[in-house]
């Protein structure tokens, strides 16, 4: 342990009974624990808060001056009230959307047997209350809050009043028992206790250096305790960049620890199945398509493992990329396996890549007989007894080349003969866990291919997928058509409903075929939650939803068997509870053009491929997240025909969930829609335990905001840990980084 005064015990500095009410009411038990925790934001002495952008319902602290107090005797039960109105002086800039849009900006802050409120809280006076905002009706009020007056405070006698005015209040994540104040009085005691300059600094000399970083016992006095908001700033900025150069050189050892494992190199063969296919393919491949297959040929030539990402905007053809390398892993005499997230994703990977591979596919009875062929095998969890059985002894025995499957690929009983790839489609489905136990699957490590259904933000890519290489497809092929996509609002447009059955038979009376995507499968249940299907998006947090009936599959089948204007429409259902049977026999009559009409839940979300399919109906399209919307609409406009997406809502236009919807009507570039998803959700969402692979959340970065600052400490965490892999020679950054991948041990950072 280098920093030993981090570990300490907060009593040893701060006393035993302080000690226990940090303990009790933070979960704080250590010195570091404390000095990092670090305000939430700062409060000007000088200014009051306006109390319209107050949030609602949560702890908050706030200044405002006292405009009147009144004490009157409880009728129903012995006590009096005390009522003190309090204002931010400014009526209240009006934001719109707030709930305290339209509110005047004062609070009624009532005391229950108020002594201390009757007798202090004069009016003219300032001071800061501590406690959670509620509304009633049509104003917003605070209940026996905490207060401190300001003009008193005992830390600043004699200070120059406009030194003081300017000085900045810092404001920590209060518990309802704990006010923020009596956090910096403890801190405050910390600080005077603790040796700071003993401490060690986990960010090295020439990195501070060059970024003109304020040492850091100084950068902790001055984070806790600013005379002037250029000093928190600065505070705040170093020890930003230090939990953004941690986390890079967490990534970047982890990345340099599975580089510097030993894989099978599976070098390309010049007349192999691979030149066999290429000869075949009955398109050129896009100039992003051959680069990354390049980097990929390379990486799969090399005796360390290939871990990489490879993103693309829906329809880019990544599959045929990723078909590819696992064809030169089998020349080379390896296995690949795909791992996708639904059965119908698998199945359908299963059909088109046999279609793809052709004559190069053997079906398993003249298995092993041409150099050129390759059996292709599916293993799923719902498959019939025997041909589980036979799929798990071709894995096992080598027999089977390619291995498709789902989750069922990861479990136990599951093995192979030589597993020398494997590839991860529509990664999002997919934690860190779940690669770790594919990877265990082969004796070297195999080399690892994710695919990610949508683009995601540069930084995203570097915290989440830190640990792997990114490559990126970014044009799509030619002769794709673009999709229109327009948001149909049933609340100003009632009558559209029965337009979109008549523009449905306009499609299909012109050769084509329609999709219409509901949020749930019965009109009993509360949604399709089969394994990796619908996952809950971000309108399910919502309660408009509940007391409206949402469309269901059967429901909209048994409505449009009734719908005139589709009279003689063949239409289908499919759905994840559905028998795997029914599934498959549903989909081939779709891509056989003989079922007009599907009508499912998000099982097609992700890689169906029907290319005579040209419009999509999403019903109860808010009930979707934006990625989820991006993708399904994907499955439209693929053959070279126009695509029309439509997105159905019952919400009203000023709803906020309809700006999802606005959203991804307004464009189709992925990127910028997941920026704008990314923007609309909260961001522990994204950098949740399942994708982040259990790392505690961020404290003082946010990925989208601090591009620059991510990027500057990846490319640092790349030099120290090129330099110098085990750390050995920066072993206070290696104790951080430690603190950092062991979140248990400081239950804090899951705070705030
Ligand atoms: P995604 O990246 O969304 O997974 P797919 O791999 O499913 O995309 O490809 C979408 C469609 O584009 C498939 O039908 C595929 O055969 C076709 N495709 C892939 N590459 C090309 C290309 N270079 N030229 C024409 N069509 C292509
Ligand atoms: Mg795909």
């Amino acid at each position: 342990m280098m920093n030993t005064e981090l570990e300490l015990g907060l009593e040893r500095r701060i006393g035993k009974r302080s000690a226990a009410v940090v303990e009790k009411h933070l979960g704080i038990t250590t010195v570091g624990g404390l000095l990092n925790y670090f305000p939430r934001r700062y409060l000007s002495r000088g200014e009051l808060t306006p109390i319209s952008e107050v949030p609602l319902d949560e702890e908050v602290t706030l200044i405002a001056r006292v405009i009147s107090n009144s004490t009157r005797q409880m009728r129903a039960r012995r006590g009096s009230l005390t009522d003190v109105v309090i204002s931010d002086d400014a009526g209240g800039p009006h934001r719109p959307g707030h709930p305290g849009a339209g509110i005047p900006g004062t609070l009624k802050v009532s005391f229950f047997n108020g002594y201390r409120a009757r007798a202090e809280l004069q009016p003219g006076r300032r001071a800061m209350f501590s406690g959670k905002v509620t509304r009633y009706g049509g104003s917003l009020g605070l209940t026996n809050p905490d207060f401190l007056l300001l003009d008193e405070d005992p830390d600043t006698p004699g200070m120059d009043p406009e030194k003081l005015a300017a000085m900045p209040i810092p404001v920590y994540p209060a518990t309802a028992k704990l006010t923020s104040w009596s956090i910096q009085k403890v801190i405050s005691t910390l600080l005077d206790t603790v040796d700071l300059g003993a401490l060690a600094d986990p960010l090295p000399a020439a990195v501070s250096a060059r970024e003109k970083f304020l040492p850091m016992p100084e950068a902790y006095r001055l984070i806790h305790a600013p005379q002037t908001p250029e000093d928190w700033r600065r505070a705040r900025d170093r020890f930003r960049y230090q939990e953004a150069l941690v986390l890079q050189s967490a990534l970047a050892r982890r990345r340099a620890q599975l580089a510097a494992e030993e894989a099978t190199a599976r070098r390309p063969v010049p007349d192999g199945l691979l030149a066999a296919f290429d000869r075949q393919l009955p398109f050129t491949l896009t100039a992003g398509q051959s680069a990354v297959g390049k980097t990929l040929a390379g990486e799969l030539s090399q005796d360390g493992p290939m871990n990489r990402l490879l993103q693309g905007e829906v329809g880019s053809g990544k599959t045929i990329v990723a078909l590819r390398a696992m064809l030169q892993v089998v020349d080379a005499g390896g296995q690949a396996a795909l791992l996708a997230p639904t059965e119908v994703l698998a199945a359908q990977h299963f059909d088109s890549i046999r279609r793809t591979l052709g004559p190069l596919a053997s079906d398993g009875l003249l298995g092993g007989l041409g150099d050129h062929t390759v059996q292709v095998s599916l293993l799923t969890g719902s498959m019939p007894t025997a041909a589980r059985k036979q799929a798990l002894l071709d894995a096992a025995s080598g027999t089977a080349g390619i291995v498709i499957g789902t989750h069922a690929l990861l479990s136990d009983n599951v093995s192979f003969y030589d597993l020398g790839l494997i590839v991860v489609d529509e990664q999002h489905r997919f934690g860190v866990e779940q690669r770790d136990a594919l990877r265990g699957k082969a004796s070297k490590p195999p080399h690892l291919l994710v695919m990610t259904a949508t683009p995601i933000p540069r930084t995203v890519a570097m915290t989440v997928f830190g640990d792997l290489e990114t490559s990126v497809l970014d044009e799509l092929p030619a002769g794709r058509a673009p999709i229109s996509t327009h948001v149909v609002g049933l609340a100003e447009n009632p009558g559209w409903a029965s337009r979109i059955w008549s523009r449905s038979r306009e499609e299909i009376d012109a050769g084509h075929q329609v999709y219409v995507v509901c949020p749930k499968i019965g009109t009993d249940d509360d949604g399709d939650f089969s394994p990796g299907e619908a996952e809950p998006g971000p309108g399910d947090l919502e309660d408009d939803g509940a007391a409206r009936e949402l469309a269901s599959v059967t429901g909209v089948v048994e409505h449009l068997r009734e719908e005139p204007a589709l009279a003689g429409i063949p239409l289908a259902p499919l759905h994840g509870r559905q028998d795997p049977t029914v599934k498959s026999g549903t989909m081939a009559s779709f891509t056989a053009n003989e079922t007009k009409l599907l009508v499912s839940t998000t099982v097609i979300e992700v890689g169906v491929d029907v290319h005579n399919a040209t419009l999509m109906v999403i019903l109860d399209a808010d009930r979707f997240g934006i990625s989820q919307l991006h993708q399904l609409r994907g499955r439209v406009g693929r053959g070279g025909l126009p695509g029309t997406c439509l997105l159905v809502t019952a919400l009203e236009p000023g709803h906020p969930s309809r700006r999802r919807l606005d959203a991804v009507a307004a464009t189709t570039d992925g990127f910028e829609l997941s920026q704008e998803d990314l923007k609309l959700r909260r961001e522990g969402d994204i950098l949740g335990s399942s994708q982040s692979g259990g790392r505690s959340t961020l404290k003082l970065l946010r990925v989208l905001e601090h591009e620059d600052i991510i990027a500057r400490a990846r490319q640092d965490a790349q030099e120290i840990v090129g330099r110098d892999p085990s750390l050995a020679d920066h072993p206070v950054l290696a104790e951080a980084i430690n603190d950092y991948l062991n979140p248990e041990k400081e239950a804090f950072l899951e705070r705030g």
